[in-house]
């Protein structure tokens, strides 16, 4: 005996497990959402949020103290209104943001995100391999390639090579100041995945 046949819809019924959702759902969905911003201690619309974290993130240099947008700079809210979740800095890295490297010294701004304004002005001078007065640089003898196991977040092992750096913990700085998650270091060996 076959199974009768299913009763006729004039609809279409919600899949088995959907969540039937009611038509006005679309209207309420387009209107911005509210939210309270403890760093701003503002109530912001989540389209000003995200716009407020890209005008912060796509300065030249991050945001003085002082300034409005230095709250947004590195937010993880603001990363996920942007639509930008892989954006979201790790706070421990986020603290090292303004750490040179090189000479481990707090720096105001770092050029090009990478050194303080100081030891960038001495590694252009070695790369051009003399300095002002045409003296060769120490820095010249020192500068070289650095290779580390690298092992963060899931667990899985890469293996990096950073150049030109003084030292590994030079190395290993420039690589937790970028870190998404609990980072640790070890030494590079031939089994580790090259990257
Ligand atoms: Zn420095």
């Amino acid at each position: 005996m076959s199974a009768p046949p299913p009763p006729f819809r004039t609809t279409a019924a919600p899949a088995a497990g959907a969540i039937a959702r009611p038509a006005a759902t679309a209207a309420v969905m387009a209107a911005p959402a509210i939210f309270r911003c403890e760093r701003q201690r503002a109530t912001l619309t989540t389209t000003s949020c995200a716009r407020m974290w890209r005008a912060a993130q796509e300065r030249a240099a991050p945001p003085q103290p002082w300034e409005s947008l230095a709250h947004c700079h590195g937010c993880p809210i603001g990363a996920r209104h942007a639509g930008r979740p892989d954006l979201i800095l790790f706070a421990p890295a986020t603290a090292l943001r303004l750490i040179c490297p090189r000479c481990t010294r707090q720096a105001t701004r770092l050029i090009r995100g990478r050194l303080c304004i100081s030891c960038y002005n001495r590694d252009l001078e070695a790369r051009k391999g003399r300095n002002a007065k045409g003296s060769r640089l120490r820095l010249c003898a020192v500068l070289h390639a650095a290779e580390l196991a690298v092992i963060e977040g899931n667990g899985a092992v890469r293996h990096v090579r950073q150049a030109p750096v003084v030292s590994l913990a030079e190395a290993m700085l420039m690589i937790a100041r970028a870190a998404k998650a609990p980072v640790a270091f070890g030494r590079a060996v031939a089994d580790a995945a090259a990257v």
